[in-house]
């Protein structure tokens, strides 16, 4: 069975509130939501029928600022998972230093066997039942896996309608033209683009000598795979939810070709790529959990949870592992990598560009203000590097793994809020 991923969270937690030195009662108020809401958004589907689909907002911790996290469609998304993503919310927008607190939402749903009609509604319907709960200086949701920036534009605009006044910061992740941030597609890669070669540095690899496994072809994994390509690191494997192929003789692949290749196949629901990696003919396919056990020095997970367990940590090669994704690892798996001196740079580290990028959007949209891609690429470096630097010293300090470090950081700064 599956880990739980809200479970995990909690043994994260509580491993870290040692080094932390973290007061019960601040512990014990981090181990649960301050809020959580499941609801119903009916939908006509296009055959004329009604379909209700299970929805969820968390709101975890508002100490450092609004709650403020991802929306995700998917159709194994539960309580369980949005209460974990939004718990990592709360520490990731700690551990990177922004006036942010953790939320996390989602609908049970598989939104590409949606037309685009029905997942506007599904998408406006989501807003119409929390409306009450959200606002640019409450809970500002963004997007997450199978939400993107259209789905934020009709969003927003459902909320500024029920509201009466145009509200651009209620969501982040807009398109450009509905006040989105500049180069906000590509930061949370280019965060784990940082943190990459920020670790490579740190254990003195050589990143043209470097190979690397990319779990995930999303907006996330694709975005980082190119972001590294780019920069001279070698590409060896891709996948996404239909299956991953691998490079013949170590030749890096170019994500663009293999992106352009997908994108072939159109698109459904008016948001979704029916292609897949698989469809380019020139590398050999692996199957998706084969992906994981590649002889790479650097495996990215970017796709979902659980995906290195008990069952497959001893069989990860890649010395280097940067979580894209949220808990891709599970806390057995940590125990067993950590033994195998395998680096982990966390979630809650890797991908806090993301949540960064957001923040400066929401700042541009409270301030009427447009930062340029160049300006916001370079705050985020800034802001990446100072957390990694933080959580590195941190882990040496106390002798832990990353992962316990970067809790520790984030714990200090929220204990710090909530005593003040
Ligand atoms: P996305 O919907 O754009 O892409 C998800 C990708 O994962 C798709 O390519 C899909 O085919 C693939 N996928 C799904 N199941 C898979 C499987 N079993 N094996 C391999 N691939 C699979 O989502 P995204 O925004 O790229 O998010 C990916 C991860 O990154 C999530 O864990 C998300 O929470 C995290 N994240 C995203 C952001 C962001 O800015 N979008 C920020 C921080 C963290």
């Amino acid at each position: 069975m599956a880990a739980n991923p809200f479970k995990s969270m909690l043994k994260q937690l509580k491993q870290a509130v040692v080094y932390a030195e973290t007061p019960a009662d601040v512990y014990e108020q981090l181990k649960q939501p301050i809020r959580l809401v499941q609801f119903a958004i009916p939908v006509i589907m296009d055959s004329g029928k009604t379909k209700v689909f299970t929805a969820y907002r968390v709101q975890y911790n508002n100490t450092l600022g609004p709650f403020k996290g991802g929306i995700r469609f998917h159709p194994e998304t539960n309580l369980d998972e949005v209460k974990a993503l939004a718990a990592w919310m709360t520490f990731k927008s700690a551990v990177i230093g922004i006036p942010f607190g953790g939320g996390k939402g989602g609908v049970t749903v598989n939104p590409k066997r949606l037309s685009e009609n029905e997942l506007e509604q599904l998408s406006r319907g989501y807003v119409k039942s929390l409306v009450k709960l959200l606002g640019s200086h409450v809970d500002v949701p963004a997007p997450d896996v199978y939400t993107n920036a259209k789905i934020m534009a009709w969003m927003m605009d459902e909320y500024s309608k029920l509201v009466g006044k145009h509200t651009p910061a209620s969501f982040t992740g807009k398109p450009l033209t509905a006040g989105g941030l500049a180069g906000r597609d590509i930061a949370t890669a280019h965060g784990g683009l940082v943190a990459t070669k920020l670790i490579v540095k740190k254990l003195k690899l050589n990143p043209k000598k470097c190979k690397i496994a990319v779990q995930g072809f999303g907006n996330v994994g694709y975005n980082v795979a190119k972001l590294l390509y780019n920069a001279g690191f070698n590409i060896i494997n891709l996948s996404d939810s239909s299956g991953g192929i691998t490079s013949l003789k170590n030749a890096s692949m170019d994500p663009e070709n293999v992106m352009l290749t997908k994108m072939e196949q159109g698109m459904i629901g008016g948001c979704y790529c029916v292609g897949t990696v698989c469809d380019c003919v020139n590398f050999i396919k692996v199957p998706n959990k084969k992906l994981l056990e590649m002889p790479v020095d650097i495996l990215i997970p970017a796709a979902l949870e659980n995906v290195i367990t008990g069952r497959n940590a001893r069989r990860i090669k890649a010395k280097v592992i940067i979580e894209m994704a949220n808990g891709p690892i599970t806390p057995e798996a940590d125990r067993i990598l950590w033994a195998k001196k395998k680096y982990i740079v966390p979630d809650i580290l890797a991908n806090s560009a993301g949540v960064a990028g957001s923040y400066l959007e929401w700042w541009q949209n409270v301030h009427k203000q447009k930062l340029t891609q160049a300006t916001v690429l370079k705050r985020l470096d800034k802001m990446i590097t100072a957390a990694f630097n933080n959580v590195w010293r941190t882990a040496k300090k106390n002798k832990t793994d990353l992962r316990t470090a970067a809790y520790v950081v984030a714990l200090k700064k929220i204990t710090k809020a909530m005593q003040k």
